[in-house]
């Protein structure tokens, strides 16, 4: 092989493949760059956009729920919801601002592929856990209306959430649901699988306070709550009251 066809052959296998290459990395990343920039479909926004104020303490995008993992379809922890959604708890959250108080959401719009996440994890079965589900076994949840093999949430106008202080002492952590939360105290955590967690369960002075201010601020902003979920609601006049969507959850 002469010099003339050896430089030539190292053209073609590193030159023109390596500019074949960098053309081809170009061109995938053209494909790509729309997914990784996250552009959620219309008819929703990121909270964030609307109220940046409002605490998130977005739960399924990491260890901290009843599974003990992230779940499908969260590929970041942010809230999610339609424009009256969010909007209404732009106004909630005006509210408690004169009370030196903050909205604080644990989920917003969830996908379908969440939902399923949740009824595959369920089915697998095992005991009560003492800090999710203390009197229900995990195969049961789905016939105790723990957990639905649809939600509400997968709507886009349907919120987890409570109250915390702008400033001062969180209250202690409850021994059921969610920690770390620093919130008002409400008697349990989100997503205490209890009947505890009932809106009108009999808990002592301040939870039933706590979750009348909640429930009264969140009724005037237009929601309405779940009586067997003190954290969960959903907004009256929904856009989208028959539709379930399946895209993920993700950040700007
Ligand atoms: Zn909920």
């Amino acid at each position: 092989m002469n010099r003339l066809r050896q430089a030539l052959l190292a053209t073609r296998l590193f030159g023109d493949g390596g500019r074949r290459l960098t053309r081809l990395i170009l061109f995938l990343s053209l494909l790509v760059a729309p997914a990784l920039a996250a552009e959620l479909p219309g008819g929703f926004v990121r909270l964030s956009d609307v109220d940046p104020t409002i605490r998130q303490d977005v739960r399924y995008a990491g260890p901290g729920n009843f599974l003990g993992r992230r779940v499908d379809g969260y590929e970041a922890a942010v809230c999610i919801l339609t424009p009256p959604a969010a909007a209404a708890l732009a106004k909630a959250q005006k509210a408690l601002a004169t009370q030196d108080l903050s909205l604080v959401v644990f989920d917003c719009y969830r996908p379908k592929r969440a939902v399923a996440d949740f009824v595959r994890w369920t089915r697998q079965g095992g005991p009560p856990d003492a800090r999710w589900h203390p009197k229900v076994k995990r195969g049961d949840l789905i016939a105790k209306g723990y957990v639905g093999v649809r939600s509400a949430h997968s709507r886009g106008s349907t919120v987890d959430l409570g109250i915390a202080p702008l400033q001062g002492a969180p209250a202690a952590d409850p021994s059921c649901g969610a920690t770390g939360g620093k919130t008002l105290d409400f008697g349990t955590g989100f997503d205490c699988f209890d009947p505890a967690s009932e809106t009108a369960s009999r808990i002592s002075g301040d939870v039933s306070k706590n979750r009348r201010l909640l429930v009264e601020t969140m009724t005037a902003a237009g929601f309405r709550n779940y009586r067997r979920e003190w954290w969960h609601f959903t907004l009256a006049n929904e856009p989208y009251p028959r539709k379930r969507f399946d895209f993920p959850v993700t950040a700007d």
